[in-house]
């Protein structure tokens, strides 16, 4: 039974895959927690939509639901705060609140030729600069440009100035705070392919390019900032903290310091490495963007993306009807063959860092008449340890900085076959905190941050002790070098064939 006078922190973690909200004590243990999966729409091949408006009435719903089941009252929620699928696009009609179309989906390729379009005006380079990001269809500005042109309510509600933009972040705030607020953090608009990271302001070069008027977009904050308050569970609640999904895990497993990593397995993976307080640019195409701003500190951080991890585990359970759940992976990885050879490159939706080729589809390598469910499958999670090694290796070039351990986090982190894989191909230490859930928990530490800094003269202070990863797991290699070098060079092949099969 909780007490009345305890006082807890809210967070809702929009996902791609699912949504859910948490409720921490103020020392930041899960009291209790609620989930919705998201559905998904694949209306054409490469295609992805959500129901921007269904989030929200489940989000609101989540939270009635679990303050009930808990007995707590909105009063003693001194905080909330936000973390969402990035780059997801809403557009919405402000008179109404209804979304004009679906919300286009980070993973959704339909912009690829607007994105050529850039890309052959020679503005890879500009683009780079301002926004620290690779022209690709992942980032907002490309899909905001595609429902301009292709949607004809945009047409009109622009002219009436009636049209907002927002990514999950902005649009759950908007409707939380009940129209009032049209923000976005800094971490989010760093996402959007249009926001300037060094001036701190939309591109107003960029905007021009795609035709994008500057009115539909959010205003830009810092993480911690007051952004409004919810009365929509009784007593007004204050909303306090807000991050895209990849930096808020990245503030829950504690990296706040340059040259921490952490590595989420997701429905896509995503490595982000803080690289401190200078903007930085990588030559192998990894991308740039704004860790967290927190008062006076502010961090960059390089990020490379495999587009297919979990999703690949739901490949083979939705499409090829190899298990019924996901967990099944972990035996079905020890019981496969070891004299079976098979490579798996999942790239179904593209290739990403460092060889961005979305064009490039997936391809199954070294098959045998013993090849059967257990192979596939341990060859898709090995898979993944081999991408994160490709992204590993750049970035440390890119950096200068030699990475020693990983934080890991994300559905597939409970795998212990996958994670031991991944510490024996890197041949690093791999940690994995016992709250894997580290997007809401960071989302917890940026809206406590700021409860905090009311009462302390608005003083922003991150006290690492209490921030850091306290309980955790660790995996160290199992395989020595060489062998893992063997299976690296294999690997190479196989994306080497893929590449050049599709160019
Ligand atoms: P998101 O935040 O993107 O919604 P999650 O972090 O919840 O995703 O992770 C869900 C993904 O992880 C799903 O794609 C699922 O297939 C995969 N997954 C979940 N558990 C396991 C497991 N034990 N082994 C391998 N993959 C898993």
């Amino acid at each position: 039974m909780i007490c009345n006078m305890n006082k807890f922190i809210l967070s809702i973690d929009q996902g791609t895959t699912s949504s859910r909200v948490v409720i921490y004590d103020k020392n930041f243990i899960v009291i209790d927690s609620l989930q919705k999966d998201v559905d998904q729409f694949f209306p054409k091949d490469g295609w992805v939509e959500h129901d921007a408006y269904s989030i929200w009435k489940d989000v609101k719903k989540l939270i009635k639901d679990l303050l009930k089941k808990n007995n707590i009252d909105s009063s003693q929620i001194l905080s909330i705060g936000i973390s969402n699928q990035r780059e997801t696009t809403v557009m919405w009609d402000k008179t109404n609140g209804i979304p004009i179309n679906r919300a286009i989906v980070w993973q959704d390729r339909r912009t690829n030729d607007i994105c050529k379009n850039l890309r052959d005006q020679k503005l890879e380079k500009k683009v780079q600069k301002i926004t620290g990001l690779v022209i690709d269809p992942y980032f907002s500005a490309t899909k905001i440009k595609w429902i301009l042109d292709n949607n004809p309510k945009a047409k009109s509600l622009i002219k009436e100035k009636k049209l907002l933009f927002g990514t999950i972040d902005t649009w759950l705030l908007w409707n939380l705070t009940e129209r009032k607020s049209h923000l976005t953090d800094i971490t989010n608009a760093s996402r959007t392919m249009l926001y300037d990271l060094e001036n701190e302001d939309w591109s107003h070069e960029i905007l021009r390019s795609l035709n994008i008027p500057k009115d539909i977009l959010p205003e830009v904050t810092q993480n911690t900032y007051d952004f409004g308050s919810t009365n929509l569970f009784g007593d007004s609640i204050p909303i306090g903290g807000m991050a895209g999904d990849q930096q808020a895990s990245a503030i829950g497993l504690s990296c706040f310091k340059k040259g921490q990593t952490k590595s989420t397995y997701g429905t896509g993976c995503f490595l982000l490495m803080n690289i401190g307080e200078k903007f930085k640019l990588s030559s192998n195409n990894l991308i740039t963007s704004v860790a967290f701003k927190i008062g006076n500190e502010k961090m960059y951080c390089f990020e490379g993306s495999i587009f297919v991890a979990g999703s690949a585990i739901q490949w083979l359970r939705d499409k090829l009807f190899f298990f019924k759940d996901a967990k099944q992976t972990e035996l079905l990885y020890s019981e496969a063959k070891s004299s079976e050879n098979v490579v798996i490159v999942p790239a179904l939706t593209g290739l990403g860092a460092p060889h961005w080729n979305p064009n490039a589809r997936g391809a199954i390598f070294g098959l045998t008449r013993n090849t059967a469910i257990p192979e596939i499958v341990k060859a898709t999670l090995d898979s993944l340890a081999f991408q994160t090694f490709d992204l590993i290796n750049i970035m440390e070039k890119d950096s200068n900085i030699k990475i020693n351990e990983i934080y890991v986090d994300g559905g597939m982190a409970d795998n212990k076959k996958f994670i031991q894989s991944l510490s024996d191909i890197l041949q690093i230490e791999i940690i994995k905190p016992s709250n894997v859930e580290a997007s809401a928990l960071g989302a917890a530490y940026l809206a406590f941050i700021n409860f905090m800094s009311q009462k302390n003269n608005n003083q922003l202070a991150i006290n690492m002790d209490k921030y850091n990863v306290k309980e955790s797991i660790s995996f160290i290699p199992k395989i020595d070098k060489s062998s893992a070098k063997t299976k690296l060079v294999k690997w190479k092949k196989a994306v080497s064939a893929l590449i050049s099969f599709h160019s």
